[in-house]
């Protein structure tokens, strides 16, 4: 079964896109929303990152707090390095369990930062999302609630689109102009037939 990761910027639409692959009947595994269900439901995560970062991390119902914690690590490189060290490796074993029970022609695995953070390594190919930088912005401002600034912030921690064409086996173009379906589709044959 192929592994195909799916990356691209901050609201290049890698959610979208991997909702109409889903429609295809194309299993998707989510590695940002699972990482957040790991750091909370996870006993032995959670009680690593604990002794990592101490029990001001927590909040009063005794759950991570997710903000807190990020306060920590987007300020620190190093901290941010200890902290991916215990929650990648747990993200990478429940990965590869929840693979076992797929079995498509292929699956996609959705990460923001899959070049970044090392996880190109675990699938076989990529496809890189891109969007015009503006509308990126605009889009996460709407979906988030958030100011220019903060978006344009958070865009600094990832690599930029260019460097992740490079790196990618397939491209998506995300900019409103383009249909995307006929992308989805003519992407999903070639893999289906491979
Ligand atoms: P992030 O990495 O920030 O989670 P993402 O790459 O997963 O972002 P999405 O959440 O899919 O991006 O898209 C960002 C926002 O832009 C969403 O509100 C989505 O509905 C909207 N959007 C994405 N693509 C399109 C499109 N082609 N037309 C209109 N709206 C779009």
């Amino acid at each position: 079964m192929l592994k195909l990761g799916i990356t691209g910027g901050i609201g290049s639409g890698k959610t979208t896109i991997c909702k109409l692959f889903e429609l295809l009947g194309v299993p998707v595994y989510y590695a940002d929303e699972e990482s957040k269900k790991i750091l909370d439901e996870d006993k032995l995560v959670k009680e690593q990152v604990i002794k990592m970062f101490g029990s001001s991390i927590l909040n009063d119902s005794g759950i991570i707090d997710r903000k807190e914690l990020a306060a920590i690590v987007f300020n620190n490189k190093e901290q941010l390095e200890k902290l991916n060290a215990i929650l990648h490796p747990a993200v990478g074993q429940h990965f590869e369990n929840w693979l076992k029970k797929q079995n498509t022609a292929y699956i996609l695995k959705e990460a923001a930062i899959l070049f970044e953070s090392g996880a190109y390594k675990q699938v076989d190919k990529v496809l890189t999302v891109v969007a015009p930088l503006e509308l990126k912005i605009q889009r996460t401002m709407k979906r988030d609630g958030v100011s220019k600034e903060e978006v344009e912030r958070r865009m600094q921690l990832q690599m930029t689109d260019e460097e992740k064409i490079k790196r990618a086996d397939f491209v998506i173009i995300n900019n409103e102009q383009e249909l995307l379906i006929p992308q989805v589709f003519s992407l999903n044959q070639q893999l289906v037939n491979k």
